[in-house]
């Protein structure tokens, strides 16, 4: 048997045998937080700027380069205490949530389709949402070219799954598919742009950006009728976040950055803080809340802005993972 003959019969005994389901479940899950671990890296120094490949991995604030024991996604984490073995800083603790919270969604998906095309064209795509939601929390920007990377991968993934799958399909067949995922994609982003207009309108300011609204157009090319499920996820998680006020939220620093600046340029108050009700309808669906129900060093009420993306990437993970638990 040749080498190739050999990985194939080895591949098909990982991906069929039915005593091995649990190696095939740890591997999904091994996979997703390694990758977690990786598109985290990459979206930091890509959102800083700096290279992808040096310096190595290293502690942000000491910079002693880091074992590989202490690289171990999730485990490096917590046999680190979560915080620096050199230096004794605390090591964000978004790193283990990401690399667990990915490897989960690719364990629910191995578990649906096993180690199938099915479940593979689903790899890029969700490490690309990651980055994006990374990207809109560390910057409060989603990138072009990454949104449309990520549109890419969702249609060609589906037009391979299409084309290889049991039903042989024509050309029109195809052009039907393609109308059919672009449209539910139109729709989540029609509704989007709908939704951060009047959010906006009623704010005085931009509630929900142009990025959210291509990002609805990846989300709903990707999980067609179930958009509409993973948007209100969306925007529930959007409310608890600008509720409970997460650490370390571009959006949080954004926003002390425009009172200063209202500040300084001498802003009469009522423009620099929106009242209750503009807080309120804010808070409803757009992410962003009036803080003033955590009380300030200051004494002055702050404004939240919470980046849109993690919460619509957040969603879809959910939905995908949801559906693909489901009988
Ligand atoms: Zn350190």
């Amino acid at each position: 048997m040749s080498d190739a003959a050999q990985l194939v019969s080895l591949w098909t005994l990982f991906a069929t045998a039915p005593e091995l389901l649990f190696l095939r479940l740890g591997a999904a899950f091994v996979l997703g937080s390694i990758l977690a671990s990786f598109v985290t890296l990459c979206a930091e120094r890509h959102a800083q700027g700096h290279s992808f490949v040096r310096p190595g991995s290293h502690c942000s604030h000491c910079h002693h380069p880091l074992t590989i024991l202490q690289l171990v996604p999730v485990a490096g984490w917590l046999l680190q205490g979560g915080r620096c073995a050199f230096c004794k800083t605390p090591i964000p603790w978004r790193y283990p949530v990401l690399e667990a919270g990915l490897g989960l969604v690719f364990l629910a998906l191995c578990s649906r389709w096993g180690w199938t095309p099915a479940f593979l064209v689903h790899v890029p795509v969700l490490c690309l949402l990651l980055w994006l939601a990374l990207t809109d929390w560390l910057t409060l920007r989603l990138p072009d070219k990454i949104t449309f990377l990520a549109l890419g991968c969702v249609l060609a993934g589906k037009t391979l799954l299409v084309l290889t799958g049991p039903e042989s399909l024509s050309l029109a067949g195809l052009l039907k598919a393609w109308a059919f995922w672009l449209g539910t994609g139109a729709l989540a982003a029609l509704f989007l742009l709908v939704m951060g207009r009047v959010l906006s309108r009623r704010a005085g300011r931009e509630a929900l950006g142009l990025g959210d609204v291509k990002l609805g157009l990846v989300l709903g090319t990707l999980l067609e009728e179930d958009v509409f499920v993973s948007l209100a996820l969306a925007s529930v998680l959007a409310l608890l976040a600008a509720r409970l006020g997460l650490p370390g939220w571009a959006g949080q620093r954004k926003a002390s950055e425009q009172a200063e600046q209202a500040e300084q340029a001498g802003a009469p108050e009522e423009t620099r803080i929106p009242d209750q009700a503009e807080a309120s309808a804010q808070t409803k669906a757009s992410g962003q809340t009036r803080a003033s129900d955590q009380p300030q060093a200051s004494g002055q009420p702050q404004t939240t802005v919470v980046a849109f993306g993690p919460c619509l990437v957040l969603g879809a993970l959910c939905t995908l993972a949801a559906r693909a638990l489901m009988p």
